[in-house]
């Protein structure tokens, strides 16, 4: 057993603070990430976990 691949999920879903769209986002991008339906950004890269800008809905995977 190794606990390795486990911890925090690695996709995020996000609500967009201007369309209120929700879409996945995964948790450590390495570029910003732009809302799919207007373009605003959602997620912008740290070096490790995403600073998400709109809401952080739930989570995928795990
Ligand atoms: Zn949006």
């Amino acid at each position: 057993m190794t606990d390795t691949v486990r911890g925090p999920s690695p996709f995020w879903v996000v609500k967009c603070p201007d369309c209120s769209t929700e879409q996945p986002v995964f948790s450590r991008p390495s570029t910003a990430v732009s809302c799919t339906v207007c373009g605003a950004t959602v997620a912008t890269p740290t070096g490790g976990q995403a600073k998400i800008r709109g809401e952080l809905v739930r989570t995928l995977g795990g």
